[in-house]
């Protein structure tokens, strides 16, 4: 079966879904402009400065969290273009419909569960 599975709401989840990646990352760009602004303005040095280690671990927090917001992004877009491409729902290595459960539980999944597990993804 290459038919897509009926998903009258997909849309509008990935739109919101789309919309909330969208806020989160640039929540997060904001915060760490902010923290490259507040470290441009420390002109103590690290190493001395016990403020440094606080800051470098918050540092590494925020890219850690953006990374993962702009992976998020990504993967929505993807799977808004292989919608558009009319792929959407249809394992990318098998060729099989993905099951409706599982695009509930994972809006972001273009393997079935098999493939997923077999790609180890
Ligand atoms: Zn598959």
């Amino acid at each position: 079966m290459r038919t897509p599975p009926p998903l009258d709401d997909r849309d509008a989840e990935l739109d919101a879904a789309r919309s909330v990646a969208v806020v989160r990352l640039s929540a997060l760009d904001a915060a760490v402009g902010q923290l490259r602004a507040d470290r441009r303005s420390d002109t103590a040095d690290d190493e001395h400065d016990p403020e440094g280690v606080t800051l470098s671990a918050e540092w590494a927090r925020l890219e850690g969290l953006r990374s993962g917001a702009a992976r998020d992004l990504d993967e929505i877009d993807a799977v808004i273009a292989r919608r558009r491409d009319g792929v959407d729902g249809i394992c990318a290595d098998c060729g099989r419909s993905i099951p409706i459960e599982r695009l509930r539980a994972r809006p972001t999944a273009t393997r079935c569960v098999d493939c997923a597990a077999r790609a180890g993804a």
